[in-house]
């Protein structure tokens, strides 16, 4: 079969990775995790000392750093500077300068053009805010993953409790989606866009596994 791409876009905490990659599973075929990317992006910021809100300190960065995206056994590692820091940018912090880091155009353009270099070469499932509407437009399945904020709050901060993570509230969990589904929006580069083909998954209504199960229904009508 030839190479294909599922987009599969919404915002933080709709379920949307779990789902990715399920259905990447089901299907035998490959998941990019682009937020894990952004994240990295926030981390090294975070390392480094810099407000992820400046252009001209982010420009300085985005030219110093090395970034890889490795897959060691079908699993998505990131790599800053040589190091695997996938078990570092799961944390509220890393999540609120990936959002800060991410609406600036001199990191997305870097982000954008790995991501498409990867999804390339093999069938992918990608995750992410601008799948559809900008990395992967010719996508060959565009899904929009959603939920209410609260819902998403529950769910961010049971995964943060589940890795032993107590820092923060639930009151605080909800702050910070509310926060980055504001930027992720409002923000000039590549906002969080809903594509009008899209196909729209409101996971408020299903548990993940129902949501898999009605994603690939959808899947394999069109094939
Ligand atoms: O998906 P996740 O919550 O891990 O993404 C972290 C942050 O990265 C998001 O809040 C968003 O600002 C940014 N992001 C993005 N575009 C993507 C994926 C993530 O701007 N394609």
């Amino acid at each position: 079969m030839s190479i294909y791409q599922i987009a599969v876009d919404g915002p933080s905490g709709s379920g949307k990775s779990t789902l990715a990659k399920g259905v990447a599973k089901e299907l035998g075929i490959m998941y990019l995790d682009t937020g894990a990317m952004y994240r990295t992006c926030g981390l090294a910021a975070i390392k480094r000392r810099i407000d992820p809100k400046d252009d001209a300190q982010v420009k300085r960065l985005m030219d110093e750093i090395k970034l890889e995206v490795k897959f060691i056994d079908g699993e998505q590692h990131m790599i800053l500077d040589g190091e695997d820091v996938t078990g570092d940018i799961r944390t509220p912090q890393v999540s609120v300068a990936a959002s800060d880091i991410s609406a600036l155009p001199v990191v997305r353009t870097a982000m954008v053009e790995m991501q498409r270099s990867i999804a390339r070469k093999q069938s992918f499932v990608l995750d992410g805010r601008d799948i559809a509407s900008n990395v992967l437009p010719n996508a060959k399945y565009k899904f929009f993953v959603t939920a209410k904020a609260s819902t998403r709050a529950e769910r961010r901060l049971a995964e943060l409790q589940e890795r032993g993570d107590f820092s923060q509230s639930y009151e605080e969990v909800l702050r910070d989606i509310e926060y980055r589904d504001e930027q992720d929006m409002n923000r000039l580069s590549a906002p969080l866009v809903q594509v009008p083909e899209a196909i729209v998954i409101n996971t408020d209504e299903h548990t993940i596994e129902g949501t898999r199960d009605l994603l690939l229904s959808y899947i394999n009508e069109v094939n």
